[in-house]
């Protein structure tokens, strides 16, 4: 070849792999090439992200910068898995731990790079991968499988007693047998269909709320918004024997939000202090607190548990307690609860003292600029 054709190509080879440097740096993926030994020779500024990590890699073992454990929990060396692979492999099984023992679930895709080739042999000059971090899809699948599988075995009790209570009935209407031993079946039926509506119902909200289909934001004033609410709830609070009390200032300030998510939290509290209070007063509160409105609904009843307290916000928790046990419940009001002050950055807090009562209150921040929407950390 001639010196300047030479020369040419240098300068092509040297574009074009400054061309592919800036294109491989440029992606958020972290790859990386290795030797066959594992050594690492080429990386991206993804992989130091990926690896919580300043420090120069190249010339680095993988298994020094990468401290994997496979699907049982077992530590794995990636560099005897490169070792093994004689074509492109994804995998999404294994996981890196940090130095402080956080674990993140990856999903790698290696395949080796042919170096020489021969009529008799192909022998790899090490190895390419891709890494990305799949910890929060890999929460979110197994967060949506394990929901399915309790709500489907929430709905199947119920279901087994309406079928059991309806083919009951219908021997006995058969069986011409006097109406009068209808009843009880009747009843128990009947109060299986009226909690699956309001499992139904929990459901469609909480689905809503995941999908972030209210969430919209207005201003709402909260003197209107408190009196309607009591104004719902009063009856059903003096039918149950209980004093329903509205404790508002005269104009408490405007807030701008979702009406949907405020109402519906509300509305939980106060259904669950008439539910949960056999005698005495339940209080819906709102005043100033300085940067935002302090809420709260304060109830005289059966009280909630330490140890309660810290699952009562769980899906499908209900306590044990025999007193909560007379009620029915679906458990997944006060876990949409909590996605909702998520979703308004108004964190929940509980007081309460069995057999004394509870009192669930949150602070709105006036501006929501202000609000911290943690629910793009929900899983
Ligand atoms: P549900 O009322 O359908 O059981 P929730 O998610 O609304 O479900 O509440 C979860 C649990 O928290 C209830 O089962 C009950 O044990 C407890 N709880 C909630 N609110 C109160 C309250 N005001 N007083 C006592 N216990 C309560």
């Amino acid at each position: 070849m001639e010196h300047q054709d030479l020369v040419l190509t240098q300068v092509e080879e040297k574009f074009q792999r400054e061309q592919l440097t800036a294109l491989i740096n440029s992606v958020g993926m972290a790859i990386a090439s290795t030797s066959t030994s594992g050594i690492i020779r080429v990386y991206n500024p993804a992989l130091l992200d990926l690896l919580d990590t300043h420090e120069y890699l190249g010339g680095k073992q993988l298994d020094d910068a990468f401290h994997l454990y496979d699907p049982g929990g077992n530590p794995t060396s990636l560099q005897q898995i490169l070792a093994k692979s004689d074509r492109l492999v994804e995998r999404d099984d294994l996981s890196h731990q940090f130095a402080n023992g956080e674990r993140i679930n990856l999903s790698i895709s290696y395949a080796p790079i042919k170096g020489s080739r021969t009529a008799e042999t192909v022998s790899p000059d090490g190895y390419i991968f891709i890494v990305r971090d799949i910890t929060k899809a890999k929460t979110l699948e197994e967060e949506r499988k394990e929901f399915i599988s309790v709500v489907s075995h929430e709905l199947r009790t119920p279901l087994a007693i309406v079928e059991g209570a309806i083919s009951l009935l219908q021997y006995q209407v058969d069986n011409k047998k006097d109406p009068a031993e209808y009843a009880p079946m009747l009843r128990s039926a009947h109060e299986q269909v009226i909690y699956l509506a309001s499992m139904v119902q929990d459901l469609s909200t909480l689905s809503r709320v995941e999908r972030g289909a209210s969430d919209t934001v207005e201003t709402i004033n909260i003197n209107e918004l408190l009196t309607e609410l009591y104004r719902h709830y009063l009856e059903r609070a003096n039918n149950r024997g209980l004093q329903l009390l509205l404790e508002l200032p005269p104009a408490v300030e405007n807030v701008i939000c979702s009406r949907l998510y405020l109402e519906e939290i509300l509305q939980n509290f106060v259904t669950n202090a008439i539910k949960y209070t056999d005698a005495g007063t339940i209080t819906i509160a709102a005043k100033d607190a300085g940067d935002g409105i302090a809420f709260s609904v304060t109830d005289t009843g059966i009280g909630i548990s330490k140890s309660d307290q810290k699952r009562i916000f769980d899906k499908f928790y209900r306590s044990e307690d025999y007193l909560t046990r007379k009620t029915s419940g679906t458990g997944l009001g006060l876990y949409v609860v909590h996605k909702l002050a998520r979703k308004l950055g108004a964190p929940i807090t509980v007081e309460s003292e069995l057999k004394q009562g509870s009192k669930f209150s949150f602070v709105l921040s006036k501006k929501p600029a202000d609000r911290y929407d943690e629910t793009s950390e929900d899983v």
